[in-house]
C-alpha cells in the first residue's frame, strides 16, 4: 500500500444534490476540518470521533447572532474516515440558504472548495480506495438499476481488485527473481532457466485473459444498451414497447404510420438497464421500401414528417445493439420484411411473431416443424411457416444451413393485447444482451480498466517472446515491468521497495 499522500489544504463542499431537500450535508476534509467545524457552527458538546453532535447554525459571526438552524455534526478523525483524513459533516436542513451560508462560511474560516470528486480523490491518494474502487463508488452514485449498484459496491468492496491480486502477485515474484539474478549475480543466485520463466509467463495468462473476456458482460450491466424495434406500421411495436416499459408511454392508434417519430424508455431488464427505442413504422408504400442496406433514398410519396420519422428509424437501427422485428402474426411476409430480416443477419436480432391471439396457426411453437410456405400466396396467416421458409431460403443463398440458423434471429410469439409471450420475449431479450456472458465477481466495466488488462496481455506476450529468443533478461524485465504499471492501475502502485522486499525475503540476500 502506497504511504499516504500529505495534503496540506482542507476542502469544503456541499454533499447533497443542489435544491431543496429535508437534509442538505457539507462536508470538510482535511487537517483543519475539526477546527473549522467548530468556529463554524455552535456545538453544544465537544466534537469526538463518529459521534453526532446537536449544533446550532448561526445566521452571523457577530456578537448577537440569531439561530437559523440545528445541525448533527459528524467528525471523523484521520486516519479512520472516507478521505483517511479530518472530515467533518454538518448535516443541516436542506436549504440552499442554509448550506450556501455554512460552506461560504467555512471557505472565510481557511478552507477551498473543493474540485468535483476530489472527496473521493483524497481517499485515493491516501492509499484507502485503489482506483477502481474510486471509479465504484461513482458507479454507485450513477447506478439505475439495483444489479448495477451491487456490481459497484462489489467493485468497490475491492472484488475486482482482489481477482487481480493474484496474477498481479505472481507477476511481481517473477520481476524480482530476474532482478535478483542481475542484482546479485555475485551473491552466486542461480539465473533463472527460460523454462522456468516461459512457465510462469503461460501461468499468469490465461486468469488475465479470463478477466479482459469478463468485459463484455461488465460493460453491458455499467452502461446497458438500445434495442430498436421495427416492423411494419401497425405490427404492434408501440403496444409492445408498452408492453415492456408496463405504462402507456408511446401513443397507440389503429391508424399506420401514427408513430413518427422516435420514443425511447428506458427499461431493466434482469438488471440490465436497456434503452427501448420505439421507431416510427417503417412504411412500405408502393414504391416505398427499405431498401437492403437501409439507406435507400427516401420515398417523395410519404409526407415528410414521416419521411424524417422514417429516416430516423434507419439511424436508429443502425445504432442499437440490440434489434428486434415485430411482425404482424395475421399478415404474410412483405418483401420490406424480408429485407429487415436479411439486413439484420449476423447482427443480435429477435423476431416477436405478434398479435398471436388473433392467430394462432402462427404460434412459433410450429416453427420447428417444418410447414408448406405459404409466402407470397397473400392468403395465408401462417406467418412462422414463412419465417421458416425465409430462414431456408437465406441458408441455401449463403451458406452452410446450420451456421444461418444460427446467424438468424430466435423467434417468440407474443401478444401485446393479452400479454402472451411477453416474459418469454423479456427473457430473450436478456440472453441476447448478455450474449450467453454469465455474471462473475470482478467484472471489468470500463475501458480504463479494459485497457489496462489488454496491455497487459499484450506485454506478457511480449516477454514471452522475447524469452523465447534468448534476449537478455533486462529486457524482459521492460515488457514485464510495462504488464506491472498495467496492472497497478486497477489494484494501486507496486513500489520499488515491494520488488526488493521480496527479493531479500524470498531470496535471503544478505541474510
Ligand atoms: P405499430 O404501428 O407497429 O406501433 O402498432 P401499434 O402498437 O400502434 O398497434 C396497431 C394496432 O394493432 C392497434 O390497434 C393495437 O391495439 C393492435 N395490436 C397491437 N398488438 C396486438 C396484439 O397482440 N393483438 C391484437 N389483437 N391487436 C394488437
Amino acid at each position: 500500500m502506497p504511504a499516504p499522500a500529505t495534503v496540506a489544504d482542507t476542502i469544503a463542499a456541499i454533499s447533497t444534490p443542489p435544491g431543496r431537500g429535508g437534509i442538505g450535508i457539507v462536508r470538510l476534509s482535511g487537517p483543519q476540518a475539526a477546527s473549522i467545524a467548530v468556529q463554524l457552527v455552535r456545538l453544544r458538546h465537544p466534537l469526538e470521533h463518529a459521534h453526532a453532535r446537536l449544533a446550532d447554525v448561526l445566521d452571523a459571526s457577530d456578537d448577537d447572532p440569531a439561530r437559523i438552524d440545528e445541525a448533527l455534526v459528524t467528525f471523523f478523525a484521520a486516519p479512520n474516515s472516507y478521505t483517511a483524513e479530518g472530515l467533518v459533516e454538518v448535516a443541516a436542513h436542506g436549504s440552499p440558504v442554509v448550506l450556501e451560508l455554512l460552506l461560504r462560511r467555512a471557505l472565510a474560516l481557511g478552507a477551498r472548495l473543493a474540485e468535483p470528486g476530489e472527496f473521493t480523490q483524497r481517499a485515493f491518494l491516501s492509499g484507502r480506495l485503489d482506483l477502481t474502487q474510486a471509479e465504484a463508488v461513482r458507479d454507485l452514485i450513477d447506478a439505475q438499476t439495483l444489479t448495477q449498484a451491487r456490481q459497484a459496491a462489489s467493485q468497490m468492496g475491492g472484488a475486482l481488485s482482489h481477482r487481480v491480486a493474484p496474477a498481479k502477485q505472481s507477476l511481481v515474484e517473477l520481476v524480482a527473481l530476474l532482478e535478483a539474478g542481475i542484482d546479485f549475480a555475485e551473491d552466486d543466485l542461480d539465473v533463472t532457466p527460460q523454462q522456468e520463466i516461459a512457465r510462469r509467463i503461460a501461468e499468469l495468462t490465461p486468469p488475465l485473459a479470463a478477466l479482459e473476456a469478463s468485459f463484455a458482460r461488465g460493460r453491458i450491466v455499467h452502461d446497458g444498451l438500445t434495442l430498436a424495434i421495427v416492423g411494419r406500421p401497425n405490427a404492434g411495436k408501440s403496444s409492445l414497447f408498452n408492453r415492456l416499459v408496463e405504462r402507456d408511454r408511446a401513443i397507440v392508434t389503429a391508424t399506420p404510420g401514427t408513430t413518427r417519430d422516435l420514443v425511447t424508455e428506458r427499461i431493466s431488464i434482469g438488471g440490465i438497464p436497456i434503452e427501448l427505442v420505439d421507431t416510427a413504422g417503417l412504411r412500405e408504400g408502393p414504391a416505398s421500401s427499405l431498401d437492403g442496406s437501409l439507406n435507400g433514398p427516401l420515398n417523395g410519396s410519404l409526407d415528410e414528417v414521416e419521411q424524417l420519422g422514417i429516416h430516423r428509424s434507419r439511424e436508429a437501427l443502425a445504432d442499437a445493439a440490440l434489434v428486434l422485428i415485430v411482425l404482424d402474426a395475421t399478415q404474410t411476409l412483405n418483401d420490406e420484411e424480408h429485407r429487415l430480416l436479411a439486413a439484420v443477419v449476423g447482427r443480435p436480432a429477435l423476431v416477436a411473431v405478434n398479435k398471436s391471439d388473433l392467430a394462432e396457426s402462427a404460434r412459433s411453437e410450429n416453427l420447428g416443424a417444418p410447414g408448406p410456405s405459404h409466402l407470397g400466396t397473400g392468403e395465408s396467416t401462417n406467418l412462422g411457416a414463412a419465417v421458416l421458409d425465409f430462414k431456408t431460403r437465406e441458408s441455401s443463398a449463403t451458406g452452410p444451413r446450420t451456421s444461418v440458423e444460427r446467424s438468424m434471429p430466435p423467434v417468440v410469439s407474443t401478444s401485446a393485447l393479452t400479454g402472451e409471450g411477453i416474459a418469454a420475449l423479456r427473457e430473450k431479450i436478456l440472453a441476447l444482451a448478455t450474449g450467453g456472458a454469465a455474471a462473475e465477481p470482478g467484472m471489468l466495466t470500463n475501458l480504463r480498466q479494459h485497457q489496462a488488462v489488454i496491455t497487459a496481455l499484450a506485454a506478457l506476450a511480449d516477454a514471452a517472446t522475447a524469452n523465447a529468443a534468448t534476449i537478455p533478461h533486462e529486457m524482459i524485465l521492460l515488457d514485464l515491468y510495462r504488464a506491472l504499471w498495467a496492472l497497478d492501475s486497477l489494484t494501486g502502485q507496486t513500489t520499488p521497495d515491494d520488488i526488493l522486499n521480496l527479493i531479500f525475503s524470498t531470496f535471503c540476500i544478505g541474510k
